[in-house]
């Protein structure tokens, strides 16, 4: 990792950050995404809805900017913390969109400079930070959700290979992925947290098939995964054979890290919530809500919202500076969460009649996107395990109180 660099190094690193983002992030790209389809999600069969998307993925992939603070040798921009922090605002201040989602990014590539082996780093990540392979999370079973540990997904070794069978659900955008992080029991004698380990999966591989899972809203990214007699070579575990379950935890602290913050940078989120709130409670005028109780509702998330801000600021810094993240995260992906819901449901709120369609002429395109908004932040709280199952791990491993019997 870097060294802290000084205040002034940090003016210099800032003025050549503006300077490189002027020249290089396109115009195109300077607006939020309203329409989730640009958004750009890399792999084997990636999509480009506009071309400058493409081209702004490839000028931060080249620089190492998609994962700043990876080290330069597998592709990433070897910035310090604070770096970082400079680039994202930055960005921010212009607008820019991100030029790359992935759940390798977010997920697998901090497991791997952690708990993966050299050769897995240089294998995986260059090919994660160029957006060129996108990855699927092979945990949830139809049998093991919540109680993950009880996964059935069996890998035994024959020879340099492990023979996988069994099946995944809930897979998000496995249809569309190129490989697969996943949990497989390895050795069903033993109690069921230790039997278990994390293995890397090609999707093409022959006895892998997917099947999506429709949901009444129509659109959905879940997949059902099968592996049928599927050979994964021995080299593909990641960690130690049966310790796979330290490495599933703590993928799923970063996913929780990531899910408490996502929100904030939500598609529809063009403009704040007390200017939503003027322009469709006050009709555009200023000053006080004409509302009393929506705008002590107002307030209330408000205040919420940056606190909570602050709090995530603090500890995406330490986890940027190696500590962490911890079990603590559970508390952020509870209350982050749980204030998006809020947030969402407050929304359709101001919008009054104008926030209960879902389809049809009397709704703009905008109006129907924050709906399915409001809609979609009820699994937030559901993916990368439920608020109760946080409120469990909050109780026994932040606040340590007894567990029972
Ligand atoms: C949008 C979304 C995307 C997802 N993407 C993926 C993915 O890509 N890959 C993947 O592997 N999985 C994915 N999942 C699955 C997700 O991880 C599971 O849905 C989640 O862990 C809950 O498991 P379950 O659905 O089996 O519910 P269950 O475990 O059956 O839980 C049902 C209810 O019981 C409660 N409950 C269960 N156990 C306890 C307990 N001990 N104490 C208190 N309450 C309890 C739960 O809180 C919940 O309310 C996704 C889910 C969603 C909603």
């Amino acid at each position: 990792m870097t060294s802290a660099p000084s205040a002034s190094e940090l003016d210099k690193f800032r003025a050549d950050t503006r300077a490189w983002l002027e020249e290089n992030c396109p115009q195109a790209m300077r607006s939020k995404i309203l329409d989730p389809s640009e958004e750009v999600w890399g792999g084997r069969n990636a999509s480009f809805k506009l071309p400058e998307s493409k081209l702004w993925l490839e000028r931060m992939a080249a620089k190492g900017w998609t994962a700043p603070t990876w080290p330069t040798q597998y592709g990433g921009g070897g910035l310090s913390s604070a770096e970082a922090r400079v680039l994202d605002e930055e960005l921010r201040r212009i607008n820019a969109r991100s030029a790359l989602k992935s759940f390798g990014l977010w997920m697998l590539g901090p497991v791997l400079l952690e708990y993966g082996n050299e050769e897995q780093r240089q294998r995986f990540l260059p090919g994660i930070i160029r957006g060129e392979t996108r990855w699927c999370q092979g945990y949830s079973e139809p049998g093991a959700g919540s109680d993950l540990a009880s996964l059935a997904t069996r890998a035994e070794l024959q020879g340099d290979h492990y023979l996988i069978n069994g099946q995944k659900i809930w897979t998000s955008h496995a249809d569309k992925a190129d490989w697969m992080f996943c949990l497989v029991r390895t050795d069903p004698s033993a109690k069921k947290h230790d039997g278990i380990s994390f293995i890397l999966i090609d999707m093409q591989s022959p006895g892998v098939s997917v099947r999506p899972i429709q949901l009444i809203s129509g659109a959905s990214p879940f997949c059902e995964s099968f592996f049928e007699d599927v050979r994964v070579p021995k080299e593909n575990l990641v960690g130690e054979l049966n310790h796979g379950w330290s490495v599933a935890k703590r993928l799923l602290q970063h996913e929780r890290a990531l899910i408490s913050k996502l929100r904030d940078d939500a598609p529809e989120e063009d403009e704040t919530l007390p200017e939503m709130a003027l322009r469709l409670i006050n009709g555009g005028e200023p000053g006080p809500l004409a509302d009393h109780a929506l705008r002590e509702k107002l307030a209330q998330v408000e205040m919420d919202f940056l606190c909570n801000k602050l709090t995530l600021r603090r500890s995406s810094e330490s986890i940027a500076a190696g500590i962490g993240p911890g079990p603590e995260t559970s508390m952020f992906k509870l209350y982050g969460t749980e204030l998006n819901k809020r947030r969402k449901e407050l929304k359709v709120l101001f919008m009054g009649y104008q926030g209960i369609g879902w389809e049809g002429e009397g709704y703009s395109a905008r109006e129907l996107q924050m709906t399915r908004d409001w809609l979609r932040s009820r699994a937030n709280s559901i993916e990368g395990g439920s608020s109760e199952i946080q409120l469990n791990i909050i109780a026994k491993r932040v606040l340590g109180l007894p567990g029972s019997s």
